[in-house]
């Protein structure tokens, strides 16, 4: 019989119906034998209730209070994860309830946003050996110095992720409000449908994308300690369908691409003019760095007239920050003006099947020519190609190359 550590959201937990739903699932699986470990979020909205409190007393709460914010934010899976631990004892089974601290989840000490940087899984095991199902708290732990830490909105991912690593599990199931992992968002995309399996580093490009259903940096450990991850729905019964996320090892016949996201909410910025220098680049990185502005894709070209163009995409509640540092380095460098261009849409194409494989690109301007869509700018990776288009064109674009490399239900 196996360990598997299952976490579930928000929406999983969202009433006491569906914590005894959540229960009477987690006790299947313990009777056919698995030591379980349950990983749980906050019941439905209450994260962003406590945060909104806290604006109440303080507006700016996460940047002035970040301690006090983490010690009112835990509060939200404490709740949730007694709440699972009694209704898995009405169930039938044993069971105890760990805080992040208490399940040993050492973090840095970055409040609001600390990275996991050891999980002491002794006293977890412990529990295990006696027959307890576990509940451990997600989204949080504790620093070296013995305070209490969250790991960012949406951190629970990571939570569970991490301890089945630590643990040796042999997976770790995901439960959420969706069956699994899509092609493409199918409120954005209607032909989307679910995607069997997904590779680490696809997953994480979809994540990173605009993919909502996984946390990237819980896949990231996940690939680093060789956790087979499984998504699915806790609002159907049973196991079936669901997307797998593994290290697989992709065909030769297998298609290009696995699935496209997108997100609104970019900016470019195009400096012209510069000398044609390395300094140039070199400036603007650092000068943006200092300013706090973290920079997407980018881009140099150098004129006919020998003067070098650099272009630069972020997001869109950076933009105001980036365009004030870009016009002082323009100014400092000699160069000509900055243009800005708001309300652009990223779209990724990820797949690592298309590696190598001539044509992708082609067949993905082509496409967009069609339909009379202009790309801003692109960039590629082995396993994915950015293209940024405007806000607008977000959804046919995406429902286009989804349907052009074959993604879609009726392909
Ligand atoms: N409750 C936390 C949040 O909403 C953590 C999580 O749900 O993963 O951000
Ligand atoms: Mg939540």
């Amino acid at each position: 019989m196996a360990l598997i550590v299952q976490k579930y959201g928000g929406t999983s937990v969202g009433d006491p119906e569906r914590i005894r739903r959540v229960a009477e699932r987690v006790c299947r699986f313990r009777r056919e034998g698995h030591d379980m470990v349950v990983v749980v979020s906050a019941m439905g909205d209450t994260t962003d209730e406590l945060v909104a409190l806290a604006e109440s007393v303080s507006a700016a709460a996460g940047k002035r209070h970040p301690r006090e914010m983490d010690m009112l934010l835990t509060a939200g899976e404490r709740i949730s994860m007694a709440l699972v631990a009694m209704a898995i004892r009405e169930a039938g089974q044993e069971a105890i309830s760990f805080t992040g601290s208490q399940a040993a989840i050492i973090t840095d000490s970055t409040h609001t946003g600390a990275r996991i940087e050891e999980v002491r899984a002794g006293r977890v095991r412990e529990e295990l050996n006696r027959g307890q199902v576990v509940i451990v708290a997600g989204f949080q732990g504790v620093s070296r110095t013995h305070e209490v830490t969250t790991l960012g909105r949406g951190g629970s991912d990571t939570t569970a992720v991490a301890l089945a690593a630590a643990l040796n599990a042999e997976r770790c199931d995901i439960f959420t409000d969706v069956d699994g992992v899509y092609t493409a968002d199918p409120r954005k995309v209607p032909t989307a449908r679910r995607i069997e399996h997904v590779t680490y580093e696809e997953m994480i490009e979809l994540a990173v994308a605009g993919a909502q259903v996984m946390h990237p940096r819980a896949v990231e450990i996940g690939a680093r300690y060789g956790v087979p991850i499984r998504v699915l729905s806790s609002l159907v019964d049973g196991e079936d369908g669901g997307t797998l996320i593994a290290g697989k090892e992709r065909g030769m016949e297998d298609p290009a691409l696995t699935g496209v996201a997108s997100e609104k909410g970019w900016a470019q910025l195009v400096l012209r003019g510069l000398p044609p220098e390395m300094r140039t680049m070199t400036t603007v990185l650092s000068r943006l760095t200092e300013a706090g502005v973290s920079v997407d894709l980018l881009t140099q070209v150098d004129r006919a007239d020998g003067r070098r163009l650099v272009q630069i995409t972020v997001a869109e509640d950076e933009v105001e920050e980036a365009e004030r540092t870009c016009e002082a380095v323009v100014r400092e460098l000699g160069g000509e003006r900055v243009d800005v261009q708001h309300g652009l849409a990223r779209l990724a194409l990820v797949g690592s099947g298309m590696h190598k494989r001539p044509g992708v690109f082609a067949q993905a301007f082509e496409t967009l020519r069609r339909e009379g869509v202009d790309v801003h700018s692109v960039s590629a990776a082995s396993t994915s190609i950015i293209l940024m288009v405007a806000a607008e064109d977000e959804a046919r674009a995406l429902t286009m190359l989804h349907d052009a490399f074959g993604l879609g239900a009726a392909a």
